[in-house]
């Protein structure tokens, strides 16, 4: 069953106008008046809907049932990856939604491309779309919160409320903590394509950030933060088997 993503509180029995991106993306689907479809609004739960109008420009539903959707993973995974090309930042967090990460950070160090003004603004916006496209398709009912980038020195200084902190890095041995299925949330930080500087894994390092490296080959950022979030949902979350 399609399933769309409406910023719109909605109830059981209530009819609600489609906005216009949904209108379009059903339109391009072809469905039909008898399709039932689903929509969700990051609270957690998929609303089955029927259309009650059905026209090019103009699309109705009513909501039929309201069924909560249980695929959080237990472990809350904190994503702050430094902002690496547009294209690779793009795919990581398409990525990191469907590997179940909860909350993600555009992280700006010295060797980054940093945004400003209407080019951040068209960015995050940018960012939020790639977000739910991947709640859509993966079947998440709960949005990734998505932060505005940071500073990496701000993060140092700021309070991150996860019980665990690591920083990726390919010149610092650390592993992960060994198994601790009580864990409930991680910060896992990583570097851009030039890497963090070596006083910058030391803030890091002072802040809480627990260094690890994984294996003795220097990953790609994008890599590097798949095969981190795929280490910490197989040791602590919702990887099993
Ligand atoms: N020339 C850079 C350097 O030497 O640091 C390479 C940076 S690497 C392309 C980008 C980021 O991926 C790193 O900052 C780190 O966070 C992560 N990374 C890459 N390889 C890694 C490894 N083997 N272990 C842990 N983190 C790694």
């Amino acid at each position: 069953m399609a399933r769309f993503f409406v910023e719109m509180n909605l109830a059981v029995g209530e009819t609600y106008d489609l906005p216009a991106d949904v209108v379009r993306h059903i339109n391009v689907l072809r469905l039909r008046v008898s399709d039932e479809i689903k929509l969700f609004n990051g609270d957690g739960h998929d609303y089955v809907a029927k259309f009650v109008l059905l026209e090019k420009r103009q699309i109705q539903v009513i909501i039929c049932s309201a069924l909560p959707v249980v695929n959080e993973s237990p472990l809350r995974i904190h994503l702050l990856v430094a902002l690496i090309a547009n294209d690779k930042f793009d795919w990581v967090l398409q990525k990191a939604v469907e590997l179940g990460v909860s909350q993600i950070t555009p992280i700006y160090s010295q060797n980054t491309q940093r945004f400003k003004g209407e080019r951040l603004e068209s960015r995050l916006l940018h960012w939020q779309k790639i977000i739910i496209a991947a709640s859509e398709q993966s079947g998440r009912a709960t949005l990734v919160e998505l932060q505005p980038p940071q500073e990496l020195v701000a993060v140092t200084k700021s309070t991150i409320s996860s019980t665990q902190k690591y920083i990726l890095s390919p010149h610092h041995s650390g592993e992960f903590a060994t198994i601790d299925k009580s864990l409930e949330s991680v910060a896992l930080l990583i570097g851009p394509e030039g890497g963090f500087t070596e006083l910058e894994v030391e803030l890091a390092n002072k802040a809480g950030f627990q260094s690890v490296m994984l294996g003795k080959r220097i990953l790609r950022a994008e890599t590097a933060a798949l095969a981190g979030i795929c280490v910490l949902q197989s040791r602590f979350g919702d990887f099993v088997g």
